[in-house]
């Protein structure tokens, strides 16, 4: 492994699920976090506090990162305390799931909204930055339902694909000046997002996956935490599956 250089991290929705699993794993490799929310103060407070407990530095940052002023203010926010975003990992995200006979404007716009024009807002706020610093990472949480399509998920499998898309454009458009974008795509990975839909669809979602279960929010955090490491400088545009062999 490489050695690391301590960098400051934003992860978007860190404080609760897969996206503080990833805060808790980059503030292991010794980089200063902020733990961006929207409304959960007491979980943001949380996450800060286990990585705190654990000898690192992390701060909370409240703001809807599908809000264009939202997004400057909490970027400045982040860059006034630690310095400029080096790492961005796009991570917060929602679902509005129902056929698309039933589905609702609102529904296909809230997720449109905090699932991809967020990577979009916050991408090109950090970008400045690692342009200047001719280093930079960035990470985004797309998922299976952006691969494959989902039934019921309509609206999520297209911000999900929007965010593959996205991401090789914007890889070939700062390549050159040391800034890689990747994406994840994780497959049932057991959150409060997925326990929202009860245990009966996650015993059926375990039947169909390969390796036989769920999988944790510290198992998709790993990679990320190594597209985001030096020792993936030569990988960018690419969406790595984490699945458990789901989509096999
Ligand atoms: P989660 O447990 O529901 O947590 C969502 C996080 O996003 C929370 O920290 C939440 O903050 C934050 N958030 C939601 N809307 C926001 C907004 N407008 N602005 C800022 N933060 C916002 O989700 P998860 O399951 O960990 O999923 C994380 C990411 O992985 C998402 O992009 C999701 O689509 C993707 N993913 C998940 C799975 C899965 O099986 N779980 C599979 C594939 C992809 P508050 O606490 O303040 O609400």
């Amino acid at each position: 492994m490489s050695e690391i250089t301590s960098r400051v991290a934003l992860v978007t929705g860190g404080s609760r699920g897969i996206g503080r699993a990833i805060a808790e794993l980059l503030a292991g490799h010794g980089h200063q976090i902020a733990i961006n929310y929207v409304s959960n103060e007491v979980a943001a407070a949380e996450a800060v506090a286990a990585i705190e407990a654990a000898g690192g530095t992390a701060i909370a940052v409240r703001g809807d990162v599908g809000d264009q002023e939202a997004v400057d203010a909490l970027i400045k926010d982040v860059q006034d305390r630690l310095g400029p975003v080096e790492i961005l990992v796009n991570n917060a995200g929602i679902t509005r799931d129902d056929l698309l006979m039933r589905m609702r404007p609102e529904a296909w716009d809230d997720v449109m909204q905090t699932n991809l024009k967020s990577v979009y807002l916050c991408s090109r706020a950090v970008m400045r930055g690692m342009l200047r610093g001719r280093w930079g990472r960035i990470v985004s949480l797309s998922s299976v339902a952006g691969v494959y399509g989902n039934p019921g998920q309509a609206n999520y499998a297209a911000a999900k694909a929007g965010i593959i898309g996205f991401t090789m454009s914007l890889a070939k458009e700062i390549g050159s000046r040391g800034i890689t974008v990747n994406a994840v795509a994780p497959g049932f990975i057991a959150t409060d997002m997925t326990a929202a839909l009860g245990d009966d669809v996650a015993t059926a979602a375990a039947e169909k996956i390969t390796l036989g279960r769920l999988g944790l929010p510290e198992e998709v955090a790993s990679a990320v935490g190594y597209l985001a490491s030096e020792d993936a400088s030569y990988i960018t545009g690419q969406t790595i599956v984490v699945d458990g062999g789901l989509a096999l």
